[in-house]
């Protein structure tokens, strides 16, 4: 017997000894705390063994100090691992201190024992023939029971409302430990009430003490996990399908089921059904993935399939799953979110970019058919905006994308390129040029009982090259446009290279102003203005440029593009500068001349031309008199009070105002009584426009007349024979000006001639 329960008690020291190193190597938080209460169930069981090994008192003695003591100390620890295990806070600890004062009044009071014997006292027995020393308690070993079970009672009541409280999967380690510390709590008062000579309840600690290294670092409740891997694959939206090794599908969560209609008892043939509704779907390889399509436009459903493999612990495969998920909702909202952003919320038409996008990939697609790009754009939407409302502008704009949609092939791309332009691209073979000009002339907009003519201009470019930024192309097609003006018949235009050529002119000239300017490049030419008897008396001042590398331009080839651009202005500022020089140092010689100079329409735009003039005239000393100013009708056809305020000023400084190039355009003689201007320039080659000779002559002579009624002075100007100069003359023209007395020539020509004294009639 004794021999037996040494062994028992040994192995369960030598156990609890290795666990209680085992636990301290662990990782896991708890580790330490279970480590230490391993430690401390060995002493109350190394107490024991040598309470059963002694055959004297003394040791025996020792043994139950160690067995009281070790009892305190694995009580301690066992609360302090319980507390831990189960997740308890300490309230401010303040159970604990108690707990914790009650234990050490215990081992106090067992050092008081040495001298006292108030706690317990030994008497020998023989067991089995041998000497054994019993324990015979007293008052103190029945405070030391009490604490004891006092905070057994304490650790119990925590393991058992956990085990109540967690769920039951959880529950499971937590009643294990629950009963099997019961059990040994019971044991062990039976060895109390019994008497008995070896407290056998110790192998109960013993085991209880290796259950709790178990469950506390070893336990895993598989259960539990494959129980939630099983709550969550069959709450997944997505359906999941899991197949075995040999790909037979051996699960299906209920979307799986509700998608291919199958149960758990007929999900083995998931395999047939999936490939025949989602394509060859089964069987793929691992991390597969593919987007699927069910149906068509509107109706379409979207599907997500993605297959994975399940490996086991060696990383052999197990299984796999197949998940589906229906992700129509997200491609519908991608789908509008996308129309939103590439369609013209008012219209439906593609937006700009997304147009641009298109044609580029359809040039790209099929690079051999020949396209027209067209620009369309409504002529004076502003006015229609204004007559009416913008809500009617809107209808426009509307009723406009549908005739273009309806005249449109189905291999055409159109859009709205920004407020009232729209654009297109279509197949050459497919469009006819003048049958649509035809259709848009007749564009009408009803608004209640009005019917509103909308005028529209169609630019259209045909595509050389499929590399061209496609933005040029529409540009090409624009500039187009801008050559119909304002002719009420024509609706559409070309492109064509000459425009090209142009806009390159434009710019490769437009670019080297300023130089020509500052170089000297650009001059001055005059052209002699005789009176009745052939004499100078005057000179227009015209612009030259003696282009480096072009040669000799005429301002045909560069006034009207810097009257385009503004930049006219810079030419006419410097022309004015020349021509106050050049009076200037006339002065000083003695040369008693005027000279005209062109004044542009733009340059009432970006200047004040009255103090600009005046400042310049002041700077170089010249008589205003003799710095002529030509304006042209066009001028007062805009904001005429203003220019007439300028012009009036001008007089008023004493400068001449002239009215150049009259009757070519709007101006009739009727506005001219209103006019500020001191002379008419009457410009030979509008009046020989007409056949009718004669007619021609009674024009001119009832010029001059009334002009002379209206004390304005008459110049003709592009004389160019004898004949027209005498017919002029007497009708009673007083100035002239043409090829047949000079042409524009460079200054100091100008001043020989001059100095000659040329064609005295
Ligand atoms: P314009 O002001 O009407 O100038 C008269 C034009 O008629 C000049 O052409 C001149 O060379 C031409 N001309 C003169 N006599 C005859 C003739 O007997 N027969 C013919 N067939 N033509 C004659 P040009 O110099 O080529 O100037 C053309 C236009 O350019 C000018 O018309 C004027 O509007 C503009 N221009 C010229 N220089 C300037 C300038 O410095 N500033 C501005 N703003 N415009 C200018
Ligand atoms: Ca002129
Ligand atoms: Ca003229």
């Amino acid at each position: 017997m004794r021999d037996q329960y040494s062994i028992i008690f040994i192995f369960l020291i030598i156990a609890l000894g290795g666990c209680s190193l085992a636990a301290l190597k662990s990782k896991k938080a708890i580790g330490s705390t279970v480590s230490l209460f391993m430690a401390s169930v060995t002493p109350p069981i190394i107490g024991n063994l040598i309470i059963v090994r002694s055959g004297t008192e003394l040791p025996a003695s020792i043994g139950y100090y160690i067995y009281f003591l070790g009892m305190d100390l694995m009580i301690w620890s066992m609360l302090k691992f319980v507390v831990e295990y189960c997740n308890y806070k300490w309230k401010k600890g303040k159970l604990r201190a108690v707990l914790e004062i009650f234990l050490t009044a215990d081992i106090l009071q067992y050092g008081f024992d040495l001298f006292f014997d108030q706690a317990f006292s030994t008497e020998p027995i023989k067991v089995d023939g041998f000497n054994y020393y019993r324990l015979v308690p007293h008052i103190g070993q029945a405070y030391h029971r009490a604490v004891v079970y006092g905070i057994l009672v304490v650790i119990l009541i925590m393991l058992l409302v956990k085990t109540i409280r967690s769920s039951k999967v959880y529950s499971e380690r937590y009643s294990v430990i629950f009963g099997t510390l019961v059990f040994a709590a019971l044991w062990q008062t039976f060895y109390i009430f019994s008497r008995t000579p070896v407290d056998r309840s110790m192998i109960g600690f013993g085991i209880f003490g290796l259950l709790i290294f178990y469950f506390s670092l070893y336990y895993r409740p598989m259960r539990l996990l494959d129980r939630m891997l099983a709550n969550i694959a069959s709450e997944m939206p997505e359906a999941l399908f899991f197949f075995d090794s040999n790909n037979k599908c051996i699960w299906g969560n209920k979307p799986a089921q509700e998608l291919t209609g199958l149960t758990d008892e007929t999900i083995d043939k998931a395999n047939e059904v999936l490939d025949a509704k989602f394509g060859d779907c089964t069987g793929k390889p691992d991390n597969w993935f593919s987007g699927f399509t069910l149906g068509t436009d509107d109706d379409a459903q979207y599907y997500v399939i993605e297959n994975h493999y399940v490996t086991d612990d060696q990383g052999k495969t197990a299984g796999s799953f197949l998940s589906i998920r229906d992700n129509t909702d997200e491609q519908r909202k991608l789908k509008r979110e996308l129309y939103n952003a590439t369609h013209d919320r008012l219209t439906g038409l593609y937006t700009k970019e997304y147009m641009f996008q298109r044609i580029s990939e359809m040039l790209h697609s099929s690079p051999d058919v020949k396209r027209y790009i067209l620009s369309l754009n409504i002529r004076n939407f502003k006015i229609v905006n204004d007559i009416f409302s913008p809500e009617f502008g809107d209808k426009v704009l509307i009723y406009l994308s549908e005739r273009i949609r309806a005249n449109l092939t189905d291999n055409s791309i159109f859009g709205r390129l920004g407020g009232d332009v729209f654009g297109a691209c279509v197949p050459v073979d497919e469009f006819d040029l003048d049958e649509f000009e035809k259709r848009l002339s007749t564009f009408k907009v009803a608004d209640m009982a009005v019917e509103y003519n909308i005028l529209i201009h169609v630019g259209a470019y045909e595509i050389t090259d499929k590399d061209t930024d496609v933005a040029v192309m529409f540009d090409r097609a624009h500039l187009a446009i801008q050559t119909i003006k304002d002719d009420y018949h024509k609706h559409l235009a070309l492109y064509d290279d000459n425009m090209r050529q142009k806009v390159l002119w434009d710019q490769h000239i437009t670019a080297q102003l300023s130089a020509a300017l500052a170089d000297g490049q650009i001059r001055p030419y005059l052209q002699a203005i005789a009176d009745t008897n052939g004499k100078i008396i005057g000179a227009e001042a015209l612009a030259r440029w003696i282009h480096p590398t072009e040669g000799f331009l005429s301002p045909a080839k560069f006034i009207p593009v810097f009257e385009k651009n503004g930049m006219i202005v810079e030419v006419d500022r410097y022309m004015w500068r020349s021509a106050c020089e050049i009076l200037a140092r006339w002065q000083k010689d003695g040369i008693d001349l005027f000279i005209s100079v062109n004044i542009s329409p733009k340059d009432f735009y970006f200047m004040d031309v009255s103090a600009e003039i005046q400042e310049l005239v002041k700077q170089y000393g010249v008589e205003p008199a003799r710095l002529r100013i030509e304006i042209t009708e066009t001028v007062m056809m805009t904001d005429i009070e203003n220019k007439m305020r300028i012009l009036d000023e001008l007089r008023k400084a004493g400068f001449i105002v002239e009215m150049d190039d009259f009757g070519s355009g709007y101006s009739s003689l009727n506005m001219l009584k209103d006019m500020p201007v001191d002379v008419l320039k009457i410009d030979m080659k509008f009046l020989s426009r007409t056949e009718d000779v004669l007619r021609a002559q009674t024009i001119v002579r009832n010029i001059i007349n009334l002009s002379d009624d209206l004390g304005i002075s008459a110049l003709t100007e592009g004389v160019e024979t004898e004949d027209q100069y005498h017919v002029l003359s007497d009708m009673g023209c007083r100035m002239f000006q043409g090829y047949y007395f000079s042409k524009p020539i460079p200054v100091s020509e100008f001043e020989s001639l001059y100095q000659s004294g040329i064609k005295s009639l």
